[in-house]
């Protein structure tokens, strides 16, 4: 194979997934230093030269959309990443972040693809996708009622390790199979033994974490702050979570559920209004969950209440606590289904009763919508006033649904503390508020979001206040993001202290303690101002024999660069009308200054190595490389305009588009 030492840009190389290749700046610094990493652990990992997709291999947009469950960030004009690297051992994690870092491009990391705004897989800036999917392996060890689940793992294919082992024992997380432990356990994680056993994240014992420097880190080496910062924090700011080790809990070998519809002539407002309190005097054996969904009966436009319920015990005893308690909800025994937990985790995630476990082994949702999401709390109950109110806005708002998650039992012992999900004691419901189409247009999208904003708007007076709270794992930007500059930490307080109430303030320490550069960021990640604020930049280029950092522009920062071994020819041009090129060429000890937002290039202009070190006076000067800019845009320029700007005939600007 054969590797060179390159500074950035334009820059031929082999990388071990492919052959010769131009690709563009970032894409040509990370597959270099990646190729280099990965050189050993080729000749160890026989399926290392699947490592990396870069975006003209032909698999490209299948690896990329196979992980995607929102269409909304699947369109032509959404970003796409660089490179995907899909992991096979925690080494080529480690390698991965190291090189990212070095490079200082964005690392997205996926798992399982639903986050609701597709954070794992888009960005704004020039990106890469670290894709855990092949580190899914789940080995469940019965005797010690433990179980150490890789990221990349679904939690079906967890629920099936773990029934595949005992009929007894079972996991409180999600109901939808094909969410993944990287993000689901790291966002909190909750499913329908939530009042029986709390999250998902109250059942971790243990976990193993890559950081920033690249180092494995267990629970014993990261420490208990960042270990209680992965477990409903959000593992992206932090690190890569590589597995979790979780502490089952019991399951009776005869669970219970029910599915219950109401419309508006049936007692629904009634049955709504009690369900608000039952959830304070109710078994925590029982969870039920409201869906709320505007629909046509007898050609009039309503709302449609459906309570869909999950007891842990058989139907005997579901009904003796029903009947009595909520008697509203009419509950009768035909109503009722027993069956085995893992046949509940079918019900639930939609399958009929004649469907195998072995169903939980696929990775992929039989249909992937365009939607939204969003989240509340509710700590008083909404007067039934209210609720005939709310009817009225759901139907003339249009297509939004709500689903109401009751809270209590086991969520009002674990103190907000213990984890960052601070969503416990006092609540009496999450509301998910929930829209999907397929119609493929921005109008279309333009109405569905307006209408789901129109509805939590219309909540404001029902829900919590200051802060208005929300579930990490049902992400929306709507809430507040954080462009990651100098004011990250009062931009993270908003969308962060709905997320975290008074957790946000560990979380930041933790996260400015283990990643002081933000390296990890993200949309709605803070830091802690002032640990941060050095206003310099430093960076070393390596070049081998003839090696180009090609033109481009810092359009934020001057740059002094000195030469440290070899000849280095440097250059730049000023601005119009002169357009001239000031140019030397640095042997050792010289140095240079590229003014701030000028084109400027530097050259290995010897047969050996050579060796330069550059200082900007930003954190952020920003880097745009003019030819992949012009020639690479996504989307790209009109040809017309290119071929005027340059000059050429079309064709010319077709084939170097091609190499972008
Ligand atoms: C159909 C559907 C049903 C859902 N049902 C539930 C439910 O019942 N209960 C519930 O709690 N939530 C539910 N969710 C929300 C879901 O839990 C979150 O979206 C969760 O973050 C998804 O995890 P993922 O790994 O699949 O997603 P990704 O999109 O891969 O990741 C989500 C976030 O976690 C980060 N992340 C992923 N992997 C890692 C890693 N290895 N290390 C560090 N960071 C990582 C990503 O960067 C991103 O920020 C549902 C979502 C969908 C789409």
């Amino acid at each position: 194979m054969a590797t060179r030492q390159v500074s950035c840009g334009l820059y031929k190389t082999s990388p071990p997934w492919g052959g010769d290749q131009f690709l563009d700046g970032p894409q040509i610094l990370f597959t270099t230093h990646l190729s280099n990493a990965f050189q050993t652990l080729k000749s160890h990992n026989p399926k290392s030269h699947k490592l990396c997709t870069v975006r003209k291999n032909p698999s490209f947009t299948a690896v990329l959309q196979s992980y995607i469950r929102n269409r909304r960030f699947n369109t032509s004009s959404t970003p796409k990443p660089n490179i995907i690297v899909t992991p096979f051992e925690a080494s080529h994690v480690s390698t991965t972040v190291t090189c990212a870092k070095k490079i200082g491009v964005q690392l997205k990391i996926r798992s399982g693809g639903h986050d609701y705004e597709g954070i794992s897989y888009v960005s704004d800036v020039s990106f890469i996708i670290l894709d855990m999917f092949n580190l899914r392996n789940v080995d469940v060890d019965i005797k010690d009622e433990t179980a150490w689940v890789q990221a990349g793992a679904t939690i079906g294919e967890l629920y099936y390790s773990i029934w595949e082992k005992s009929k007894v024992h079972g996991y409180p997380a999600g109901v939808c199979p094909t969410v993944a432990v990287g993000g689901h356990l790291s966002g909190g994680g909750y499913g329908n033994m939530l009042r029986k056993y709390g999250l998902s994240v109250d059942h971790i014992v243990d976990a193993q974490v890559v950081d920033v420097q690249g180092r494995v880190f267990d629970r014993a080496a990261m420490g208990e702050d960042l270990f209680w910062a992965i477990r409903g924090g959000g593992g992206a700011s932090f690190g890569v979570i590589l597995a979790y080790k979780i502490q089952l809990v019991p399951v009776p070998p005869i669970v219970t559920i029910f599915h219950v519809e109401k419309f508006l002539d049936q007692n629904m407002t009634e049955a709504v209004f009690h369900y608000q309190e039952v959830r304070q005097k109710i078994d925590n054996d029982l969870f039920i969950r409201v869906l709320l969904q505007p629909t046509t009966k007898d050609k009039t436009r309503t709302v449609r209440a459906t309570f869909i319920g999950m007891f842990l015990g058989d139907s005997n005893r579901l009904l003796s606590i029903t009947t009595p308690e909520f008697p509203e909800l009419g509950l009768q025994k035909p109503d009722c289904k027993e069956m085995s937990w893992i046949d509940s985790v079918l019900y639930w995630a939609n399958f009929d009763n004649t469907t195998s476990p072995n169903v939980l082994l696929n990775r992929t949702p039989d249909s992937v919508n365009f939607l939204k999401r969003k989240s509340d709390y509710v700590k008083t109950p909404i007067p039934k006033t209210g609720l005939e109110s709310l009817w009225k806005a759901m139907v003339d708002i249009g297509k939004v649904g709500l689903v109401f998650n009751s809270y209590g039992g086991r969520m009002n012992e674990i103190p907000e503390s213990e984890t960052p999900f601070p969503h416990r004691a006092g609540n009496i419901f999450k509301i998910q508020y929930s829209v999907n189409w397929n119609e493929e247009d921005v109008a279309s999208d333009k109405d569905y979001i307006d209408q789901i904003r129109n509805l939590y708007s219309f909540m404001t007076p029902f829900v919590s206040s200051n802060p208005r709270e929300s579930f990490l794992n049902y992400r929306d930007l709507d809430i507040g993001t954080t462009d990651n500059g100098k004011n990250s930490f009062s931009q993270g307080k908003v969308c962060g202290e709905k997320y975290f109430k008074g957790n946000f303030d560990r979380l930041v320490k933790i996260k400015t303690t283990v990643d002081p550069d933000n390296f990890f960021r993200n949309e709605q990640m803070a830091q802690l101002p002032g640990l941060n604020t050095l206003g310099i930049a430093l960076v070393r280029f390596d070049y081998a024999p003839w090696g180009v950092a090609p033109l481009h522009v810092h359009p934020r920062a001057t740059e002094i660069i000195t030469a440290l071994e070899g000849s280095i020819q440097v250059g730049f041009v000023t601005s119009n009308p002169d357009n001239k090129l000031i140019s030397k060429v640095l042997q050792k000890g010289d140095v240079f200054v590229f003014p701030m937002g000028l084109v400027h290039f530097q050259r290995n202009v010897g047969y050996g190595n050579a060796v330069s070190i550059s200082a900007v006076n930003s954190q952020n000067p920003g880097i745009v490389i003019v030819a992949s800019s012009v020639f690479g845009s996504v989307p790209g320029i009109d040809d017309d305009i290119l071929a005027k700007a340059f000059q050429v005939d079309k064709s010319t600007v077709d084939r170097l588009k091609a190499q972008f």
